[in-house]
């Protein structure tokens, strides 16, 4: 554990380091980029580490281990909700999690619209965009995107502050390049309850070129707390 703890503040120097950069580069300051730290399958004190570090949010992919580590976190790091979310799911998320950033289809707002309403809060979220059109993976295709914060916007305790995407892996920048491309002509569309100012976009392996296509928010997990080991049922 001591080994880990040490590894974890090396990484972390490193990439705000590269954060700092990449920020520079694209003619905005390292204050303007939110390092999220994700935290599917690391121990709770490896987390508050991070913490330690500088870290000032988290992101969890799944609602269950969300639920039984959200205790051990050290209190006032807000948590964002960035994985495959069922409806049934959503009531243990509202009044907890900051933001969802993982909205992928209309029935999904509709639910966190439900939930919301019931407690009478305004839950903050990103739509999520399968910029690469893959099959395999979930997110709006960008073509149905304004009827959607069409829709939306029409939903009293949901307020739209960006988009989130996964792109494909590929060396080449151009799904980065189209999201970027995307979230400006989002930008200009002006509904109620829609503010476009969160491009969340960028990991591990891409964060550096994601920042300099425009994310302000990357989320990052194995680069700064190591590899993932899983348990075998996820293997
Ligand atoms: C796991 C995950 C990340 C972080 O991935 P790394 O490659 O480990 O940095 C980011 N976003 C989402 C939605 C994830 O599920």
């Amino acid at each position: 554990m001591e080994n880990n703890l040490r590894q974890v503040q090396e990484n972390y120097a490193k990439i705000q380091e590269n954060i700092a950069q990449a920020a520079l580069l694209s003619g905005r300051t390292p204050e303007e980029i939110t390092f999220m730290a994700v935290t599917k399958t690391v121990p709770p004190e490896l987390v508050n580490c991070a913490i330690d570090c500088g870290i000032r949010l988290l992101g969890e992919n799944r609602v269950q281990e969300y639920q039984s580590k959200k205790d051990a976190y050290r209190s006032g790091v807000p948590v964002d909700f960035i994985g495959t979310l069922q409806t049934n799911k959503v009531k243990y998320l509202i009044g907890n999690i900051r933001m969802i950033q993982s909205v992928n289809k209309f029935s999904l707002a509709q639910e966190i619209e439900r939930c919301a309403g019931k407690q009478n809060l305004i839950q903050k979220i990103l739509l999520e965009v399968n910029i690469g059109g893959e099959d395999s993976k979930s997110g709006i295709p960008p073509e149905q995107l304004p009827t959607l914060l069409e829709q939306i916007s029409e939903m009293p305790h949901l307020q739209v502050c960006g988009l989130m995407t996964i792109p494909p892996p590929t060396q080449d920048t151009r799904f980065l390049e189209a999201m970027q491309e995307l979230f400006l002509r989002m930008k200009e569309l002006h509904f109620p309850n829609v503010e476009m100012n969160i491009l969340s976009m960028g990991m591990s392996d891409d964060y550096v070129q994601a920042i300099q296509h425009g994310a302000n928010l990357v989320r990052i997990g194995s680069a700064l707390f190591g590899a993932r080991t899983y348990p075998l049922s996820h293997a």
